[in-house]
């Protein structure tokens, strides 16, 4: 690269800032606060910003976002939240029949959480398709109607719009779209239910387009395992349920044991995708892709809740973790996730800027309504416990979390991590919005268009970095008030 560059007419620009290349070339270890990156320039929206990201070889994402698997972060609720649900054709409604009564409705709204109920002959699916009953037809009756059969307040056949059965799901879309209704029945040539579509499914999609889904229309997920010998069925169990990645579980990836657990996996399902990890050196990344990983998670000791470097005296710090391992792993085409200490929307930058395809993030979704566990108070703020799958806490609970921790059967157990607790954060439905628009703003402050942009400035020199000194990470912060609020969205 030329030590001078030209800009517009008006002559030479010195070179300005490093690149990652020479940020990273001190033995220093940095960490995201340790560093900045020099604007760059603007022409376009944020809003155009393309996020679209490899998880591994073959997944690509919308968005380069994914919760941790810890106990305390991601269960159903969180894994369906992240991936953004959306029903297609729902083809094991609840149907009722026409002397079931209102009470059956209001049951069934208790129960399911739904009460647009497909009313047939004999109140199964294939059976003829007589009717509809929703909350409008029941809304309004009083507490002793609750016996009124439903032949009697259901929207008959005659009136009802639906939709052949082969048709489309964007077709069915679009007649559900011109019939304003909330359901749209699917019957066959002999006008028998086979299928219904919610139009609250519809905006979803409409209000969801960044949803990661597989060619089925399936929300796309993934899942942890461990290397032992009885991970082997969980595996079996998760590819079963229609996982579309395993991740390999475990604080230092480069062993024997997860080597083996790779080939075991890519042997007996070649097409599943294998993210191996955590690892934070080139040396250990290339054991891993020697043994065909698809993917990386990089990251030790840098997790919020986190003592590894503490107590093993190893690990490395995130931002340099992050940019060998990636620099080492694109030559073979596998992508890195920067998993573990990411605070702010700020670091979700730095580390897609250091050539993390995607971040994992703990501490950050813990405590969202979507995250496992009750809310708590304690001084009168609203918490949701947070713990390390390597805390005392997390090992006496689960025989899983002492296996990535290397500890079953130990006589002494030696935790990586702490347990604790984060402030609410409300449903990620608002916090990941912000952290997707976040991200576009960064990505337009640098001038890049699309994360592979980004990534291809940072490789070719013209990303530019500079290194914040202890009073810069000060001046950085909010600074010299009495007293303020931080307000993030
Ligand atoms: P409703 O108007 O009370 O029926 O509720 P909505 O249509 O607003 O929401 C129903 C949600 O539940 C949609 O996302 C459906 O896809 C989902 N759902 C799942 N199974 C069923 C089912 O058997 N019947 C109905 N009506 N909805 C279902
Ligand atoms: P809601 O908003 O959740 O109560 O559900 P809908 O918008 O689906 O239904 C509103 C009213 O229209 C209810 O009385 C339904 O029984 C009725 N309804 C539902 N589908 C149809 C249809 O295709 N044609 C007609 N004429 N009425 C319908
Ligand atoms: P956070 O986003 O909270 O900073 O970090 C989450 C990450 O920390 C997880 O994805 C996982 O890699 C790591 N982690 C989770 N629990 C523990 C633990 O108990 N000890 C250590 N060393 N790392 C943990």
């Amino acid at each position: 690269m030329a030590d001078y560059l030209i800009s517009g007419g008006t002559g030479y620009v010195p070179e300005d800032g490093l690149t990652a290349q020479q940020l990273f070339a001190s033995a220093d270890g940095l960490t995201y606060n340790d560093f900045l990156i020099l604007p760059g320039f603007i022409d376009f929206i944020a809003d155009e910003v393309d996020l679209t990201s490899a998880l591994t070889r073959k997944i690509t994402l919308k968005t380069p976002l994914i919760s941790s698997p810890m106990d305390t972060v991601t269960e159903a609720d969180m894994a369906i939240a992240m991936a953004k649900f959306e029903q297609g054709f729902i083809t094991d409604p609840v149907v009722l029949s026409p002397s079931h009564t209102v009470g059956d409705v209001l049951e069934a709204k208790i129960r399911h959480g739904f009460s647009g109920i497909p009313v047939t002959e004999t109140g199964a699916m294939g059976s003829k398709l007589v009717g509809i009953v929703t909350s409008r037809d029941i809304d309004f009756l009083a507490e002793k109607d609750h016996t009124t059969l439903l032949s009697e307040v259901m929207t008959p056949r005659i009136e009802l719009v639906v939709a052949p059965a082969g048709v489309t799901l964007k077709e069915a879309n679009e007649i559900l779209q011109r019939s304003k209704k909330g359901k749209l029945p699917i019957v066959n040539d002999r006008d028998e239910l086979v299928a219904i579509i919610a139009r609250t499914d519809l905006k979803k999609n409409r209000d969801y387009p960044l949803a990661s889904k597989d060619s089925h229309k399936q929300l796309l997920c993934g899942a942890a395992v461990g290397t032992r010998e009885d991970d082997k069925y969980r595996l079996d169990l998760l590819t079963q349920a229609g996982a579309d990645v395993i991740v390999l579980d475990s604080s230092q990836g480069n062993s024997v044991y997860q080597i083996a657990m790779v080939h075991y996996i890519k042997q007996k399902y070649p097409h599943l995708q294998v993210i191996g990890g955590n690892v934070v050196t080139a040396a250990q990344a290339k054991n891993l892709i020697d043994a065909g990983v698809d993917g990386l998670r990089v990251g030790m000791g840098c997790g919020s809740i986190c003592i590894t470097q503490e107590v093993m005296a190893c690990g490395r710090p995130q931002g340099t973790a992050v940019y060998k391992v990636a620099e080492y792993a694109r030559r073979f085409g596998v992508p890195v996730i920067a998993d573990g200490g990411i605070q702010t929307v700020g670091h979700v930058v730095k580390a897609l800027a250091l050539g993390a395809s995607t971040v994992m993030m703990g501490s950050l979704l813990a405590a969202t309504t979507e995250a496992p566990g009750e809310y708590f108070f304690s001084d009168g703020v609203r918490l949701k416990k947070y713990r390390g799958m390597g805390s005392l806490d997390a090992m006496e609970k689960s025989s899983s979390s002492q296996k990535r921790y290397f500890s079953e059967g130990d006589k002494v157990k030696i935790a990586q991590g702490v347990s604790g607790s984060v402030q609410d954060k409300g449903s990620i439905q608002k916090f990941v919005p912000y952290l997707i628009a976040g991200i576009q703003h960064g990505c337009q402050d640098i001038g890049a268009r699309s994360l592979s942009v980004l990534r291809s400035m940072m490789y070719s020199g013209e990303l530019k970095f500079e290194k914040r000194t202890m009073s810069a990470q000060i001046e950085g912060g909010v600074h010299g008030l009495h007293s303020y609020e931080k307000r993030l969205y």
